[in-house]
């Protein structure tokens, strides 16, 4: 069994088809957690994940792209020049809280178990705007949406799903630094599609947090300088598994010569395959380890 623990099946590229491909997952055995990235697809991951038993969840979160002046930015530049417009939206906290409750009887009062996390939040320096005032302005509103949504995840004992681009040091200073409620010691999380150095991730390691990889740890799709050398680094204890679907489509997958193709759930066993690869151990071995930590991380039952 494996545990895509971040695939945005909540996502526009899977208006259509959303439920066939969450079945396949299932068919093969491999389980979902679908992150939102603005309030829109937070909400949508919460309602597919409420029409499935057992095996997809939702995580609800603004990242960091979304909270700055409206633009376009590029998804990956090796992804055939794939862009989007940012949102453009104000963090609104009461909205966000909303999604937490699942309603029983028309009230709202209990907590929704199948919202299993806060995210994706962070930091995105790679793609601020160009303008200098406007990047200073938006590093600090970036840093401050963090926070309050750190804030969100103790409050409700929940993991945090965590993006970060270009801003490693930052956010390293944002989760060390004590504010009144946000005490680092309590703070459970993963590091998503990690792009740090060996000796970057084993500040995150230290503060307990799990290590996410996906499709970037091949060549052929980019982008971490020594993929080999960071996952050595890693504890297999601590590493999770994901495919950042719609983007971030592992070789192995593609069919024909296009590489933007559309990535999906199913695809994570490749990873599953590359992390084994380079650990010179065997894929089951990687599979139950890194479902354990996503099981432990996100308490799913
Ligand atoms: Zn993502």
């Amino acid at each position: 069994m494996l545990i895509d623990t971040h695939g945005h099946v909540n996502f526009n590229a899977f208006r259509e088809d959303a439920d066939e491909v969450l079945q396949r997952a299932l068919a093969d055995d491999t389980w979902v957690i679908m992150p939102g990235s603005q309030y829109s697809t937070s909400k949508k991951a919460v309602e597919i994940a409420g029409n499935y038993e057992k095996g997809v969840y939702a995580a609800i979160g603004l990242h960091p792209v979304h909270t700055g002046e409206k633009r376009e930015v590029d998804v990956m530049e090796t992804q055939g020049g794939t862009s989007f417009t940012t949102k453009e939206e104000k963090f609104d906290l009461k909205s966000y809280r909303s999604l937490l409750y699942a309603s029983k009887d028309g009230q709202r009062f209990f907590q929704n178990r199948k919202v299993v996390a806060i995210g994706e939040v962070g930091l995105d320096y790679y793609r601020l705007p160009k303008n200098k005032e406007a990047r200073e302005k938006e590093k600090i509103t970036q840093k401050n949406v963090l926070r309050e949504q750190i804030e969100l995840a103790l409050e409700f004992d929940l993991p945090i799903i965590l993006h970060c681009r270009a801003a490693h040091e930052n956010l390293l200073e944002v989760l060390e630094a004590p504010t009144a409620k946000l005490q680092t010691a309590k703070l459970r999380g993963v590091l998503h599609s990690y792009t740090g150095s060996a000796e970057q991730a084993q500040k995150f390691l230290e503060m307990g947090l799990y290590i996410g990889f996906n499709g970037l740890i091949f060549k052929e799709v980019l982008a971490l300088p020594e993929p080999a050398e960071v996952i050595s680094s890693i504890p297999l204890e601590r590493i999770l598994l994901e495919t950042d679907s719609p983007y971030l489509t592992p070789p192995q997958a593609i069919v024909g010569t296009d590489p933007t193709m559309r990535n999906e759930p199913l695809f994570v066993k490749y990873v599953a395959e590359e992390i084994a690869r380079i650990k010179g151990i065997s894929v089951e071995e990687v599979a139950s380890a890194t479902t354990a930590n996503a099981k432990t991380l996100f308490r799913l039952i």
